[in-house]
């Protein structure tokens, strides 16, 4: 829409209140709360003063995106705000953001319009420094283990089987193969490495996994970084520093707290890919949220068959919770892509294509109720969206019998009435019976878990797995990670792993090309197609647009 101001704009125009009087007014104790700046905290959830975790969970998810992102984050904000203006004690638990995508394209992942939190340019640039904390516990763990080798190798580590990169949080395709430990027998035993993006570490999805210090020093004990000439794996805690990298994290591991602009309390914290890992803010965050809120509003990376299910399937088999509704987010540009219409037309109005795309919507639809959670459907409104085809998708919604709200909160904001009748919605199906499911149970093969997700899920008729999946799969069971639950790595675009297929296909097979065991995880990440752990930069990166004013004002993040 042309002539709205951008979201940075809206952000520092917005009323941002001191920190303190967020907290109080969450219930948060005085000596819980350690401040960064005047408008970020950290919560400690030691010294929090609450009752354990009782919030009703509302997962945000979406149907399949275009690649400007349908506004998931924008919705969780928004829907938060409403159902505060309803009178709801609610919190918002949500990702930080990664400095990739928001120097690359994408840019900032705070919401947008009138649902964004703040302080926003803070929160997307380098916040208050568990990235930092998170990069440098992973590259301090790569310095061990290339100083182990060069001591002496007692473990017998083999530099050529190495699992585990450096990584850092940006988008630097120059850095994905790299040789090191050049340069003589006293800089160490050369071998080829690479950097990932930090966002795409198993500490990262460790981080968001962990439900507290001694089970984070588990499960990096548990961090299988390579195998040994004899091809056992090798763990951080046969190294045994597992000790210090829970000290690098011990501060980042506490949420933090931030506020929307309508002044509804935010935990921002953690943000694992959601290919490579299961994309979602931290455990110890949303659980620290259920104690404070009755209702918690929280976001999974990507559309439904993937950020729901793992959510479903990984997080919320982690933490013992049952989430009470899941909010499909949909737009009718999305659904004219999904129905075949070309990306320069989506503005057009296209009954026709809205119709030949809703297969995609219905599916995610039934796909949440095989959770046994009922499905809202949020139309996010955008500027040049019809009232006919807005009224058109209602109606459709109306016939599957499935409940449905156009939202504005980008336009108008769920501090206004952007998010009324979905926030309604909303509070209805919570209050409601909760009979949430898993899809599988652990019990089964790591083959019939993935199985039952490509059938179950995506619609395929059964998948397929390459010569390196299989013998991956044997070495699974031989070393007794059958148990494990499955993290599906496939495009975000199509429910096939062929990004051009939209809609809703049918007759195709999922290939399962490779298998990578996380152990401190906890899961076994399938990789159907190509994953990017190290994106890179596009020809125009955001950065180009970024400065500083000379009152120290950012520019130009969107
Ligand atoms: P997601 O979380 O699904 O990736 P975001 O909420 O981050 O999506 O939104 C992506 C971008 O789209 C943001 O820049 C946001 O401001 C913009 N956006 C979201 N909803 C709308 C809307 N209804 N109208 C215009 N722009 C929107």
């Amino acid at each position: 829409m042309s002539g709205f101001p951008s979201d940075l704009e809206i952000a520092r125009a917005a009323r941002i209140r001191p920190i303190p009087e967020i907290a109080a007014a969450a219930g948060i104790n005085a000596d819980a709360v350690e401040l960064y700046g005047r408008f970020k905290a950290k919560i400690d959830p030691a010294r929090l003063d609450a009752p354990p975790p009782a919030g009703k969970v509302v997962l945000v998810s979406a149907m399949s995106p275009t690649p400007a992102g349908e506004g998931k984050s924008t919705t969780t904000v928004g829907l938060a705000d409403s159902l505060a203006r309803a009178g709801h004690k609610v919190m918002i638990a949500l990702r930080e953001p990664s400095l990739g995508p928001v120097l690359g394209m994408k840019g900032g992942a705070t919401g947008g319009g009138l649902s964004q939190v703040l302080p926003m340019d803070e929160i997307n640039l380098h916040f208050t420094g568990d990235f930092h904390a998170i990069t440098s516990a992973n590259n301090a763990l790569m310095a061990l283990v290339d100083n182990h080798i060069y001591q002496g190798n007692a473990l017998n580590i083999d530099p050529r089987r190495m699992t585990f990169k450096r990584v850092l949080d940006m988008n630097d395709r120059a850095l994905r193969e790299v040789v090191i430990g050049l340069g003589g027998p006293s800089q160490g035993v050369p071998r080829q490495d690479g950097f990932d993006i930090t966002v795409a570490s198993e500490i990262m999805a460790i981080f968001c996994l962990a439900s507290d210090l001694a089970d984070l020093r588990g499960r990096l004990g548990r961090i299988t970084f390579g195998y040994s000439y004899d091809r056992a794996p090798v763990t951080v805690a046969d190294l045994g520093v597992q000790g210090a990298l829970t000290l690098l994290l011990k501060e980042a591991i506490k949420p933090n707290l931030v506020q929307t602009i309508a002044g509804t309390p935010a935990l921002v914290h953690g943000g694992p890919f959601a290919n490579i890992a299961h994309g979602c803010n931290s455990l110890i965050a949303t659980q620290t949220a259920r104690r404070l809120a009755d209702i918690v509003v929280t976001e999974a990376g990507f559309g439904a068959d993937l950020g729901a299910e793992k959510f479903m399937d990984i997080k919320a088999r982690t933490a013992g919770l049952a989430p009470s509704a899941v909010v499909v987010v949909a737009t009718v540009r999305a659904l004219k892509m999904q129905g075949g219409m070309a990306k320069d037309q989506l503005t057009r109005l296209d009954l026709a294509a809205l119709e030949a795309g809703v297969p995609n919507l219905r599916r995610h639809l039934r796909n949440v109720e095989k959770f046994g959670v009922t499905p809202i459907v949020a139309i996010n409104k955008f500027g040049l969206d019809s009232q006919e085809e807005l009224d058109w998708l209602l109606a459709w919604c109306a016939a599957e019998g499935v409940h449905a709200a156009v939202a504005d909160v980008w336009g108008r904001g769920g501090g206004g009435d952007g998010g009324d009748e979905l926030a309604a919605l909303v509070a209805r199906v919570v209050a409601g019976p909760n009979s949430f499911r898993h899809l599988y149970p652990l019990e089964l093969s790591v083959e019939d878990k993935i199985r039952t997700i490509v059938q179950e899920i995506y619609g395929a008729d059964g998948v397929d797995f390459s010569v390196p999946a299989l013998k991956r799969l044997a070495d699974i069971e031989r070393n007794g990670w059958s148990g494990l639950p499955v993290c599906m790595a496939k495009t975000q675009y199509s429910f096939t792993d062929d990004a051009s297929r939209l809609g809703a296909p049918k007759g195709f097979t999922i290939h399962v090309r490779d298998l990578l065991p996380k152990t401190g995880a906890g899961f076994i990440v399938a990789l159907t197609g190509a994953v990017m752990t190290m994106p890179g930069l596009p020809a125009v990166p955001a950065a180009l647009r970024m400065d500083v004013d000379d009152a120290g004002n950012p520019v130009g993040l969107t």
